[in-house]
């Protein structure tokens, strides 16, 4: 290969793909990437809500089935280029700074470059790039392959690194997220006449039931794992009634209750007490749940991290990855990449560079430990 890992994570960062747009034009040049270090290529479009072509790459290295999977996504948020260069890579100190370089394209250049690294016809079992889009809008391109990946379905990976910002650390577990959207139907009239019947009435008693629910999530240890920082479940809610005026009774009220699920820790029996008390009001509720992410601390992967970290133990994380929908198709996966989740969507974003090539290394060693 004729760059490192700080080129290539410069090329990625200069390509812009900021979720909003279409990411095709840093997915043709993540394609050629891989096709140069001799993936076979699966590659899964679609078109999303506001037009925009969305492109989602599997790469694959080696023959044969099972193996190891490094998953990363190619969107970044907004790059906020009034206050900043986001989008010019700048080095500076021992950092590479722009948008994506820590949230995710400084993780993905090192899982490419450690493949690059691999002589494929060496390999026992394959190993996989998966690249996604739409990860920073709810995980859509992830849904997407765990849905239609025909080699994902075919091949089987055995294991999954999820390569997001932990500063190196080796995550095996981050929680889950439920969320219950409640709309009460009300009757709009103006509100002199005593005609209507407003939604946000209705709404306003379930929603001092949920804020009980909270009270009671921050301090029984039932929803609580200790595993966790903080070992609580985000038990949050908003609302809205749809920008009624004032002299209007709310013809719609609705209120969106979630948490972040974790294993152990009561998410069920909290789900029924939600959707319980939005029956009892007659309310229409719809409920959206992810399962966490959670693999044993014995288990070869979480083992294969550990020793190429010189036994760094492993750790939990209270956010989210495209392994929500992933763990469908891969069955253990770890969280573990270069650069801290802190600075990730900040301005001035950045990766440390001793960390990028730490990670290089780090994933190469895992490739050999578990596909050789
Ligand atoms: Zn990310």
């Amino acid at each position: 290969m004729s760059y490192d890992v700080i080129e290539l994570t410069q090329n990625l960062v200069k390509i812009q793909s900021v979720s909003r747009d279409s990411n095709a034009a840093v997915s043709d040049y993540i394609q050629t990437v891989l096709e140069e270090i001799g993936c076979v290529i699966e590659r899964l479009e679609y078109v999303d809500d506001n037009g925009e072509r969305k492109v989602n790459l599997i790469g694959k290295l080696g023959e044969g089935s099972g193996g190891l999977a490094f998953c990363s996504h190619s969107d970044t948020v907004p790059g906020q280029e009034e206050d900043w260069a986001a989008f010019d890579p700048v080095m500076k100190d021992g950092r590479l700074y722009g948008r994506g370089s820590c949230d995710m394209k400084g993780p993905l250049a090192a899982t490419i470059i450690a493949a690059g690294r691999i002589d494929a016809s060496q390999l026992k079992q394959p190993i996989y790039i998966v690249v996604t889009s739409d990860e920073e809008i709810g995980l859509l391109g992830a849904k997407y392959v765990a849905d239609h990946s025909a080699t994902l379905r075919d091949d089987k990976p055995t294991y999954g690194i999820i390569a997001e910002p932990t500063s190196m650390v080796p995550v095996y577990a981050h929680k889950g997220g439920v969320h219950v959207k409640v709309t009460s139907h009300g009757i709009a009239a103006h509100s002199s006449t005593d005609k209507g019947t407003s939604a946000n009435f209705q709404l306003a008693r379930f929603m001092a039931e949920m804020a009980d629910l909270r009270d009671l999530a921050m301090r029984d240890k039932t929803f609580m794992n200790d595993e966790f920082n903080p070992p609580t479940n985000g038990f949050n809610m908003t609302m809205t009634d749809f920008g009624t005026p004032g002299n209007v009774t709310a013809p719609r009220a609705q209120c969106v209750v979630g948490f972040r699920g974790m294993p152990n820790s009561g998410a069920e029996e909290m789900l029924d007490m939600i959707t319980s008390a939005a029956e009892k009001y007659g309310f229409e509720y719809e409920v959206s749940a992810h399962t966490p992410l959670y693999v044993s601390t014995d288990s070869d992967l979480v083992q294969a991290a550990v020793r190429a970290l010189n036994g760094r133990s492993p750790e939990t994380v209270p956010y989210g990855t495209d392994g929500i929908y992933l763990q469908a198709v891969i069955p253990e996966m770890v969280v573990l990449g270069p650069g801290d989740i802190g600075v990730a969507h900040t301005v001035g974003e950045y990766v440390p560079l001793s960390e990028l090539t730490q990670a290089v290394d780090v994933y190469e060693q895992i490739i050999r430990d578990l596909c050789f």
